[in-house]
């Protein structure tokens, strides 16, 4: 890493990267920013930081920011004024009806930028289709524990892992996606908890645990179901909780007692003593602590792979209680956010139903449409000539979506693409329109961390050329097409809004949160916020949570296509790499795609360390380089997302989860052979 220059002033924000929302002290220097340092205030963080929030946050300074509006004429783009830009994007989306138009949010913007989005999309647009990339990360999460335990969030806190006696970790490798959570893992481990993980790969996190169960991909809920019933057998399930505060017990065990042990050792590989000793071990310390990422969700039953863990924790009694919980780790730095304001076409605002539309009507002097279409659906209806429109909002779909020449054809059969963006991106490549925006450090607002914490970021410096916050863009635009309700004086007067209409959101604003991050739910002013969920009754209609019985889905590799391709992130880049990729320095550690294979599979198919392969799944083929590692199991290969060069989503795609609409991004049969 260069050496650093001195800032000038420091001012105290939030880590632009994942979801864990480290506080730090963003050093600048004149218009660029130099230096950053963890914030040893901040509850999360404690003055540490990873790799990103200490190094990667120089690609605001990037010559290659977006500086002036830009239309697309004779396949070429072309600088205009803001005025020409807005209303040409105003005039062209007033000749779409509200099913023919659709807008994408962002997990990167501020939860003032998502509600104003989505209030566009409903309140001037008419239409129901706003999604974002939660569908791609935890949407399951959102739907089944609703279902289970009436909050799709994580139950507790971060810190709260370092006094569990035990930490379950499954499909969830936090060293690389969320360095400061696995840190308190760390610490808990340190103090003397036990570790148990549930993963196909072998990864750091699993190096330190005291039981490994490397199943094979697509296996966790056959997995999962067997260490209940051993838990039952044991007589180490909680009773008195069960009959307390659960519903559906007497039907959950019956059908785990029903369960054939021998197909569950030939589905998952892994043998019943192993899976008995993790029941035990994770059932009799506790509280016990649940956390797990996309290994869970990204599967085609994913919102069944996380009933089987709700159903976990209830058995136990590891809910309402502090240190214990089930905890989705959740991604981007506000994609926790974004869901909770309503950029979904399923729910308002505070997950509110459309049903409950009332008070968004009152409140915006407009009809409420009914639910949209998730981002898959959208492109379908793209590909079908039924949307024609879209407006998207700092995300790169062309990369991160599966299917990548599908979403592209999608894209491009659009009569009119605007995107919003701080860079040139693939997607923002297809667009008519370009309009550019502001990075984080460049503006005011919120962002709601992993563990439901709504924290402050903070102007640090000015924004490029003529770029504009995402939320000021949305608000003229509006303005340009006769709307009324977005005269906002600033983020802070949005978050006012917000708080009127969230009743989880109704005691923080701006002015409060200078003061530190909030949990939510807030409900007043009075309130401090809420470190743990469900401590006296469930959020359900009934107060009770529910035990639900999972489908059982594994998917199966054919002749043709005989291995089993895991896609995933790394450390030091992320995402598409529209930030991380203007960040030079990160390049020393990961500056190429690298598909990881076991050395049995390597030997078998002649693939050499170093080498390169043709990967080929039914979506699609790539080259790319390979990497012998024992991190993977026979029969499984893993690559990340972030290459453009060798876009892994070319190979993905197919099923999706009926539930949640989650395409299935862990189980793509592949076949693999090396390349002269
Ligand atoms: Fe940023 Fe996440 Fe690293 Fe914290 S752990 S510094 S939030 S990337």
């Amino acid at each position: 890493v260069s050496r650093e220059e001195k800032p000038f002033t420091e001012v105290k924000t939030v880590c632009p990267y994942c979801g864990a929302g480290c506080g730090i002290y963003l050093g600048v220097r004149g218009d660029r920013v130099v230096s950053s340092r963890g914030d040893p205030d901040n509850p999360v963080n404690r003055g540490k930081l990873c790799v990103k929030g200490r190094f990667a946050l120089k690609f605001v300074n990037s010559p290659e920011r977006l500086k002036k509006p830009l239309i697309k004429v004779d396949g070429r783009f072309v600088e205009v004024e803001w005025d020409e830009a807005l209303s040409t994007v105003a005039e062209r989306l007033s000749e779409y009806s509200g099913e023919e138009f659709a807008a994408v949010a962002s997990a990167k913007c501020t939860n003032e930028e998502n509600y104003i989005l989505q209030k566009f999309t409903r309140a001037v647009m008419l239409s129901g289709n706003i999604d974002h990339c939660a569908r791609l990360c935890h949407a399951p999460s959102v739907r089944s524990l609703s279902m289970t335990l009436g909050s799709g969030a994580m139950t507790n806190s971060i810190a709260e892992l370092e006094d569990s006696a035990c930490i379950l970790a499954v499909g969830t490798n936090p060293t690389e996606t969320h360095p400061l959570t696995a840190y308190s893992v760390i610490r808990a481990i340190r103090s003397g908890a036990k570790l148990v993980v549930i993963d196909p790969r072998r990864t750091r996190i699993s190096e330190l645990a005291d039981i490994h169960l490397q199943n094979r991909p697509g296996s966790d809920i056959p997995l999962i179901m067997a260490m209940c019933r051993f838990i039952i057998e044991e007589g180490l399930h909680d009773t008195e909780f069960i009959e307390s505060r659960t519903e559906n017990f007497d039907e959950f065990r019956d059908a785990v007692m029903a369960l054939d042990l021998e197909e569950v050792e030939s589905l998952t590989g892994v043998g019943v003593e192993d899976m008995r000793r993790a029941a035990i071990t994770y059932a009799s310390k506790k509280p016990a602590s649940i956390i797990y990422s996309m290994g869970i969700t990204q599967h085609a039953h994913g919102t069944d792979n996380v009933i089987a863990l709700s159903n976990l924790a209830l058995l136990t009694g590891n809910l309402g209680k502090p240190s214990a919980g089930i905890n989705p780790l959740r991604g981007q730095n506000n994609v926790q956010g974004a869901c909770d304001m309503g950029a979904l076409p399923d729910l308002l605002p505070g997950y509110q139903t459309l049903d409950d539309s009332f008070r968004f009507s009152d409140k915006w002097g407009s009809t409420i449409p009914g639910p949209g279409m998730t981002l898959p659906e959208m492109f379908d209806a793209a590909l079908e000539g039924r949307l024609r429109a879209m407006y998207i909002m700092g995300e790169n779909p062309l990369l991160s979506e599966p299917e990548t020449e599908k979403t592209r054809k999608a894209l491009e059969s659009l009569d009119f693409l605007v995107v919003q963006d701080i860079f040139m991106t693939e997607t923002a490549e297809l667009a008519d329109v370009v309009l550019p925006a502001c990075a984080w450090a460049e503006k005011d607002g919120t962002f709601t961390n992993t563990e439901r914490r709504v924290q402050l970021i903070r102007k640090a410096l000015d924004a490029p050329g003529e770029a504009r916050t995402d939320w000021e863009i949305i608000c003229m635009l509006a303005e340009k097409m006769g709307a009324e309700g977005f005269d906002y004086a600033s983020s802070s007067e949005i978050f006012k809004e917000i708080a009127a209409l969230v009743p989880s959101y109704a005691g923080i604003s701006h002015e409060r949160l200078q003061d530190g991050g909030i949990q939510w739910p807030c409900t007043s002013y009075e309130h401090g916020g809420t470190q743990y969920l469900h401590s006296e009754r469930f959020s359900t209609p009934t107060g009770r949570a529910s035990f639900l019985l999972p489908g059982y889905h594994v998917g199966e590799v054919s002749e043709e296509y005989p291995m089993v391709l895991v896609t995933g992130r790394n450390l030091y880049q992320y995402h598409t790499r529209s930030m991380t990729g203007r960040v030079p320095e990160l390049d020393s550690f990961s500056d190429r795609e690298e598909l990881l294979i076991n050395p049995l599979d390597a030997a078998k198919l002649g693939v050499e360390d170093g080498g390169t392969v043709l990967v080929k799944s039914e979506g699609g083929s790539l080259e790319v380089r390979a990497r012998v590692s024992g991190d993977v199991m026979e029969g499984v290969v893993f690559m990340t997302f972030h290459f453009a060069e060798t876009p892994a989503n070319v190979l993905t795609g197919g099923d999706r989860d009926p539930v949640s609409g989650m395409p299935e991004l862990k189980f793509t049969p592949v076949s693999i052979r090396p390349v002269e």
